[in-house]
């Protein structure tokens, strides 16, 4: 009976789903959300650790690209990010 409050609740808080989160990252990484928006990313990947790992994978290659200066990040590069990150976390569990 609770059920129905709980999601009417999280809908008033504008809460996200995965699939939100994930389709937002982009913007929300070139901080072209408004602010409400980016919060609930924000608050998502606070406790969506999937979303997360994407959000770090995403931030690496921003991070990289903005170092290098290049248009945009070659796959390759993507790829071998994804796979130390995946290393790491393999390794620290
Ligand atoms: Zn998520």
């Amino acid at each position: 009976m609770s059920t129905q409050e709980t999601d009417a609740g999280r809908a008033a808080h504008g809460a996200v789903n995965c699939e939100q989160a994930l389709g937002k990252l982009f913007e929300f990484l070139d901080s072209e959300l408004p602010e409400a928006d980016g919060d609930r990313i924000r608050e998502h990947l606070a406790y969506c650790e999937p979303c997360l790992a994407e959000y770090d994978v995403e931030e690496h290659v921003r991070a990289l690209v903005r170092r290098s200066c290049t248009e945009c990040a070659p796959v390759e590069l993507h790829v071998r990010i994804r796979e130390s990150l995946t290393v790491l976390r393999a390794q620290i569990t």
